[in-house]
């Protein structure tokens, strides 16, 4: 390498260092320890190489889509407007799971478009993707009555659409998105704050557990918190794997 490319590869670093420093202030007014080490380890790390060997897929998204149809397998299906299935990239590096759809989401047949989606924009933008480059589901496919938690019998009718898009996607890295989908994708019933702050594995492939935007927007106290689990994501998509 000559020293001219040493040089751009030096100015690229501190460039990377610098603008997760700027994000991190920006984004709420968190402050936070950014470890440089994790960020100087290099180059990005397909995870998806670790993962074991793959079954031949030969259904895709819309495959899912039509199974469930005008699906009734729970009662959660009487008071929808939409089915809320799911959109993104069809090979994403990173794959947000929350819990169901909420009122708006309902209304537009699309995940996280109220405050609480405006929100993970935001985190999204903070993790250096565009929202067209990641892929947002739920565990639930149908709008809980008054954004209750779905009960253990709706994400057990819906959670094997949830399982199938994840065998599909087959993202680097997974964010759960409040303690229903931590719990689901863990196969746990320890709380959000028990399952955050380390790397899951779910099916090999890492699985960060971090707080619902709708609860970051009622506790903005949490936000510190989860810019730690952010930071989680990006070391695994960008700086390898942490092992936890
Ligand atoms: S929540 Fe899932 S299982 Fe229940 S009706 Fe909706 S799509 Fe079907």
């Amino acid at each position: 390498m000559g020293p001219d490319a040493k040089i751009f590869r030096e100015l690229a670093s501190v460039a990377s260092q610098l603008r997760w420093t700027v994000t991190g202030l920006l984004w709420g007014g968190i402050s936070y320890r950014y470890v440089a080490s994790q960020e100087s380890k290099g180059t990005r790390n397909d995870l998806c190489q670790s993962q074991p060997d793959e079954v031949v897929l030969t259904r895709g998204l819309s495959d899912i889509q039509q199974d469930l149809g005008e699906c009734r397998r729970c009662r959660l299906h009487s008071g929808r407007t939409h089915i809320v299935f799911g959109e993104g990239a069809a090979s994403p590096r990173l794959v947000f799971v929350g819990e169901g759809p909420g009122f708006d989401e309902d209304r537009q047949g699309r995940p996280f478009v109220g405050r609480a989606g405006k929100l993970l924009d935001k985190i999204i933008i903070a993790l250096g993707f565009r929202r067209d480059q990641v892929y947002i589901c739920n565990v639930v496919k149908c709008r809980p009555p008054n954004n209750r938690t779905p009960d253990a019998d709706e994400i057990s009718a819906c959670s094997s659409y949830l399982v199938q898009q994840l065998e599909i996607l087959r993202p680097s890295a997974i964010c759960a998105l409040g303690a229903c989908a931590a719990q689901t994708l863990t196969g746990t019933t320890s709380s959000i704050s028990q399952l955050r702050g380390k790397v899951h594995k779910w099916r090999g492939t890492p699985l960060v557990c971090t707080y619902h935007p709708a609860y970051l927007l009622r506790t903005p106290s949490q936000k510190a918190a989860t810019w730690q689990d952010l930071l989680r994501i990006q070391r695994i998509l960008f700086g390898g794997q942490e092992g936890e």
